[in-house]
């Protein structure tokens, strides 16, 4: 096994960073960076000591190295961790020295990939760390550290065991019994497949308010020119603390703006668009919104209280692509309250669809703001919150509860119907392995590379 090496830290300047060494031989490399052949540290204790840059035989930083010995360790390997001052360079120089001496760079998530071949986490715990990593609210955080600590594995445990009953009694009635299963026997089996499934689907039915909490609402504004929507684009990212995140791979014109409403994660997307069209006059015709609509899961369409309604703006309003959408009249502080219900009257009844949601907004006082905060969050909220439960928040997980269901279901509708007990298992089995696979314990080295290529290097 090599051993690995990778800045643990965010690149860039800071009080400390962290590097950390995982496999048989990081003992060794950090005796040849202290220049101490002797160094034999206690596991878990901090020790302060030189390194050194061989090529200049000079100290190159002071550091505190911790060693902690397999199988005690976050990997299961021995490990050693290298505080040094935070400076890019000098982290880059001591990655290159322990290359030199025989470690190699860690790939993408490899320590947790060890952590979990060497049995030290299952699949859905090392999924959390990178979730947790990932979290961009509170509730995210909170939703990653519960299945972190193995709560999502304890719930599915007696749902694997309750299945294999199941499937014994089932084997051994196609071992033993001569005829078919009694006619009790048969009900009681159908009754636990019942239970089992239920159970499954309730779990899985948690997954829109865990997704919610995990990836949030893409919305989209629309509108014509000067309506408003840089103005608005601000008031919501003023409002609530901008998160600004590194998304590897968007380009300069697919920025994402983060925030958060009722700690849910919203990206304002194209805002690339949105700011370019503040300083230059250009026509946001309805190609250009459908563009922009492509990915939105909410399209805010904004329209302008205060001038004539155009042609343009019923044209956008009528081809809006989104399942959610919320038209918003903006600029109302120009008018009169009985102007702008009867703007708004006679916008609706000239806009095909009925499914649209109607806010007034003033962007420049903020009046209405928090009405048009809490009509983007109301679609998406689910119904039954149930505030202390786990929710599932990965979509993997999420298709193999459902084609567990699924399978699990089909059985039942065979049992119904006296087909074999064959027949019967082969839905059970599947069902099994499919509730394996989140876990980890049958998921194919192709799966595991695909999980783990999404973390971050030095995780
Ligand atoms: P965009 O082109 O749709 O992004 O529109 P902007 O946000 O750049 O706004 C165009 C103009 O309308 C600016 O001068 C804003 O100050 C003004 N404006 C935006 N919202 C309001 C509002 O609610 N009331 C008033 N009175 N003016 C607004």
């Amino acid at each position: 096994m090599d051993t690995i090496v990778a800045i643990a830290t965010p690149i860039g300047r800071s009080g400390i960073g962290v590097i950390r060494l995982s496999g048989p031989d990081s003992l060794g490399v950090a005796r040849v960076l202290t220049s101490d052949s002797a160094f034999a540290p206690e596991p878990r204790t901090a020790y302060l000591r030189q390194i050194y840059d061989r090529r200049a035989s000079d100290a190159i930083d002071q550091t505190l190295i911790t060693y902690f010995q397999g199988p005690h360790s976050f990997t299961g390997e021995d490990v050693i961790e290298i505080s040094c001052h935070g400076s890019p360079i000098l982290l880059r120089v001591v990655i290159d020295e322990c290359l030199r001496i025989g470690a190699r760079m860690a790939d993408a998530g490899e320590f947790t990939l060890r952590s979990l071949a060497n049995g030290r986490m299952d699949l859905t715990e090392a999924e959390a760390i990178r979730d947790l990593i990932d979290a961009q609210t509170t509730a995210a955080v909170r939703q990653a550290a519960r299945q972190m600590r193995g709560e999502f594995s304890h719930q599915l445990q007696p749902i694997k065991g309750d299945l294999l009953d199941v499937i014994v009694v089932l084997e051994s009635a196609l071992e033993f019994v001569e005829d078919d299963l009694p006619e009790i026997q048969l009900a009681n089996t159908k009754l636990r497949l019942e239970t089992i499934k239920d159970t499954v689907a309730k779990i899985a039915a948690t997954f829109r308010a865990g997704n919610l909490i995990r990836e949030g609402i893409r919305v989209a504004i629309v509108g014509r020119p000067n309506v408003g929507k840089s103005s608005l684009f601000n008031a919501l990212l003023g409002s609530e603390r901008a998160i600004v995140t590194d998304i590897a791979g968007t380009t300069r014109d697919q920025i994402h703006e983060k925030f958060t409403i009722r700690n849910i994660p919203i990206s304002l997307i194209d805002t690339a668009g949105l700011r370019e069209t503040t300083d230059t006059v250009e026509m946001i015709g309805v190609e250009r919104s459908r563009r922009t609509m492509v990915d939105a899961d909410l399209v805010i369409a904004m329209v302008d209280v205060s001038e004539e309604r155009s042609e343009e703006d019923l044209e956008i309003l009528n081809h809006l692509e989104a399942a959610q959408q919320i038209v918003v009249l903006n600029k109302i502080d120009k008018l009169s309250p009985e102007s702008v219900r009867g703007f708004r009257e006679e916008l609706k009844s000239m806009v095909s669809s009925g499914t649209h949601a109607f806010v007034e907004l003033s962007a420049k006082t903020g009046a209405g703001l928090d009405a048009l905060r809490d009509s983007i969050v109301e679609p998406f909220s689910p119904t039954e919150v149930n505030s202390d439960g786990f929710l599932v928040s990965d979509a993997r997980h999420y298709d193999l509860l459902v084609r567990s269901r699924d399978e699990i279901d089909s059985s039942i509708s065979l049992l119904e119907a006296r087909a074999s007990e064959e027949i019967v298992l082969v839905g059970l089995h599947n069902a099994l392995r499919f509730l394996g696979e989140i876990t980890g314990e049958t998921t194919t080295e192709d799966m595991l590379t695909r999980i783990f290529s999404t973390f971050c290097i030095g995780k």
